[in-house]
């Protein structure tokens, strides 16, 4: 018996890490915190909160854009980080990718910067990538508003705040081993709750869904 990607992402009660790796392509779409929703707590001491739904967000741009998918589920230990010289099998597998360029999807509750997605390549010296990816979401977001003017969810999207503003950002990732290294380009890009849980549901809301599509194009453009 096989499972799919997706059917792995909902299970709550195992760490895994899935790594799907295809050497062709120099994107990898990493999540490092991914619980299902309603798993808000992960079993790890220095991350106790899971990153909820993250996982399908980043398996469907991966899987549209046909790169490396690594995704560590309810995992054990902070797999983006490096504690103690500790590289984490999310990191390794990173590494055999080879990547040009790491995007990370991250979600974060509305404590600290709202309904903000924050974009950051780890250091004020990288900002210009962030700034970049930034641009082109929002180009994107404008260009299909002019496709179907009437989309209640477009809009409710162009309404969103998204900085890429390092000195501004909350989550700058400025500790994230996997964003700060060198070897590649990044972005660690944190998602509101509200383009990630469906109100009673659980599931990507719909306005997140196009979201997901919007970035998964975005990425397409400027990573290549
Ligand atoms: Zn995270």
């Amino acid at each position: 018996m096989s499972s799919s990607i997706t059917d792995i992402l909902k299970i709550k009660d195992t760490s895994i890490l899935i790594s799907k790796i295809n050497q062709k392509s120099d994107i990898v779409i990493g999540v490092p915190h991914h619980t299902p929703s309603g798993t808000f707590m992960m079993p790890c001491k220095s991350h106790i909160y899971g990153d909820q739904n993250t996982g399908y967000i980043g398996y469907n741009i991966a899987k549209k854009l046909g790169c490396n998918f690594l995704c560590a589920c309810n995992y054990f230990i902070d797999s983006n980080k490096n504690y103690y010289d500790n590289y984490s099998d999310y990191y390794t597998a990173l590494e055999k990718c080879r990547p040009r360029y790491l995007v990370e999807i991250h979600g974060h509750g509305v404590e600290h910067c709202g309904d903000d997605i924050e974009i950051s390549s780890g250091c004020k010296e990288q900002e210009n990538y962030a700034l970049k990816l930034k641009n082109e979401i929002l180009k994107l977001i404008d260009s299909e508003i002019n496709k179907d003017k009437t989309n209640k969810s477009l809009k409710e999207l162009k309404e969103l705040n998204i900085n890429a503003d390092f000195d501004k950002i909350y989550y700058k990732a400025a500790k994230s081993s996997t964003i700060i290294d060198e070897r590649w380009i990044s972005y660690h890009i944190e998602l509101p709750l509200l383009l990630r849980i469906e109100a009673n549901e659980g599931d990507i809301p719909e306005k997140g869904i196009l979201f997901t599509k919007i970035l998964c194009n975005s990425i397409k453009n400027i990573c290549s």
